[in-house]
């Protein structure tokens, strides 16, 4: 779950000083390598994060400064950054590639947030490392405005995900299909470390690393974990206990996942690409390359332009992270266990209960988005009969649920939102009707008034999301005419999207159909 509740304020700054460590660095040397961010020709200032520089102690001196500006634009390497590129592999789209890492970007350090926790900030777009392959190692403007944008509002809305710290422009081309604006992105994260950091090193076959890959893991993310012993599972093995400690890291890297996923089908959220290397150790949100918001609700909408197959369809991801789990317990099969039968026999039984737990917290947060503040399994039908209709009426998934808060003590015509405009037998209309009147019985079983209902409804119910035709206008503007004012309004308006303010009402509205954006691209 989220470190915090939605819509609070970072916790106060400490006024301390910065700490930086590198423990990453203490890791077998298969695990990265050393690499200098390349300077860039002439860093400027697009985005930087106030809240969350205080909150990690980042010296005001590089507040939106051009001493920042060299920094997070990977000019200047301070004395508290010391750059690695980390390695990892992956399957991308169930391929197996062994030799992926980071190839267009540095690790600079981890920072103590004020909250206690460790971070790693890391320059994304900052030229080529040791693992570049054939890339360029930088990153156009674009996908850096959309990664700020909706890695922020993810975290404004309470789902765990890295965060934005900075975005330096570069002052040079970046060539794709064009030539676009280069950037380089500053992100936070409780760490780097994905499924395809373990299987690079598993599939090399230095156990002692990949050990040491585990601990580190466990000490940074899972440290009740670390009493536990690393003795065979079968040894110490009962019913209480998850066996031994990297079956217990198995185990909570499961459930993260089983709960971010469901909080990602909550609000509408299509990742685009669960690789392996795109799945995240901690349980966040990592890589927003062709990610987008659904408007009108389709159970199997795509949007990246390379997801030919539907791999990562909104509703394949369930199950795509559960493969992603199993790729998770292969990599760590030597550590569970010396035999391997029984090692596989232990990871089997925890994979396998992925499922049921994506269930249990999507038939908990769906509920809620209904008003039912302790969801039982008869829940399912009415949560699914809802989402049939906004499918069957191409309804708006986030405007469906929000302006549902309206209907909890309405009798009368349906909202608005629930009519369809070419329907003239109303047909859709009865049917969401009969649909209300279930629930409307439902919510006589909350122990509540409805006007409670009505308010917790709303505080789980984005108004605002960042839409894809928002996101492209924003981008457009950026890139025809260096104007930054319409990220910065949209930052605004994403800023408490739970909160009614009329000033912000064109951002609730879906896009027209000519201003649609059906196609989302990685960019990269
Ligand atoms: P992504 O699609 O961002 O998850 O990246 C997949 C892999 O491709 C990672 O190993 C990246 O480091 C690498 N990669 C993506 N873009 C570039 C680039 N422009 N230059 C070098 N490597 C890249
Ligand atoms: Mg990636």
């Amino acid at each position: 779950m989220s470190e915090r509740p939605p819509h609070q304020a970072e916790p106060a700054p400490t006024g301390s000083e910065m700490h930086s460590s590198h423990q990453f660095m203490a890791l077998p040397r298969l695990c990265y390598q050393p690499s200098a961010p390349q300077p860039v020709n002439q860093p400027q200032w697009v985005a930087f994060n106030q809240p969350l520089a205080a909150a990690l102690g980042i010296p005001k001196d590089l507040w939106l400064s051009d001493a920042g500006a060299e920094v997070f634009g990977g000019n200047h390497v301070p004395t508290w950054a010391k750059p690695i590129a980390t390695a990892y592999a992956g399957h991308q789209f169930g391929h197996f590639n062994p030799q992926l890492g980071d190839g267009r970007a540095v690790l600079l350090c981890e920072l103590k947030h004020a909250n206690g926790k460790l971070y790693d900030v890391q320059l994304k777009g900052s030229g080529v490392t040791p693992y570049s392959r054939n890339g360029d190692g930088r990153s156009p403007l674009g996908p850096v405005l959309r990664e700020y944008i909706v890695s922020e509002f993810m975290h404004r809305i309470g789902i765990p995900t890295t965060r934005a710290l900075a975005a330096v422009a570069s002052g040079e081309a970046v060539y794709r299909e064009q030539a676009e604006p280069g950037a380089v992105f500053t992100r936070v994260a409780r760490s780097h470390l994905r499924v395809g950091s373990f299987q690079y090193i598993m599939v090399r076959g230095d156990f002692d690393a990949l050990a040491a890959l585990a601990d580190f893991a466990i000490s940074r993310h899972y440290p009740e974990l670390a009493q536990l012993s690393d003795d065979d599972s079968s040894d110490c093995r009962s019913d209480e206990t998850p066996g031994n400690r990297y079956l217990g890291l198995l185990d909570r890297v499961i459930e993260q996942q089983a709960q971010l996923i469901s909080q990602w089908m909550s609000v509408g959220f299509i990742h685009g690409v669960m690789n392996t290397d795109n799945t995240s150790i901690s349980g966040e949100t990592i890589d927003y390359g062709p990610c987008a918001f659904m408007e009108s609700y389709r159970a199997s909408q795509v949007f990246s332009f390379i997801d030919k197959q539907g791999r990562y369809a909104y509703n394949q991801q369930p199950a795509i992270a559960h493969w992603n789990m199993a790729r998770f317990a292969e990599s760590l099969l030597p550590l569970i266990d010396n035999d391997k039968q029984a090692a596989i026999e232990f990871a089997t039984e925890l994979v396998n209960s992925m499922p049921q737990r994506i269930e249990a917290h999507w038939l908990r947060v769906m509920g809620r988005k209904l008003g039912i503040a302790e969801p039982g399994v008869g829940d399912k039908t009415l949560i699914e009969a809802f989402l049939a209709l906004l499918e069957a009426h191409h309804i708006d998934f986030t405007l469906g649920f929000r302006l549902l808060s309206d209907e909890v003590s309405n009798h009368s015509l349906p909202h608005q939102v629930f009519l369809n405009p070419t329907e003239t037998d109303a047909a859709g209309n009865q049917a969401f009707a009969h649909w209300r009147d279930r629930w409307q019985q439902r919510l006589q079983l909350e122990e509540t008034t409805l006007k409670d209902i009505q308010a917790r409804m709303n505080a789980v119910n984005p108004l605002r999301i960042p839409r894809n035709h928002v996101i492209q206008q924003v981008i457009d503007a950026a890139y025809e005419h260096g104007d930054l004012a319409p990220f910065n309004q949209l930052m605004a308006a994403l800023e408490n999207p739970f909160h009614e303010d009329c000033q912000f009402d064109d951002y609730t509205q879906p896009a027209n159909p000519e201003q649609q954006v059906s196609r989302t691209f990685c960019g990269t």
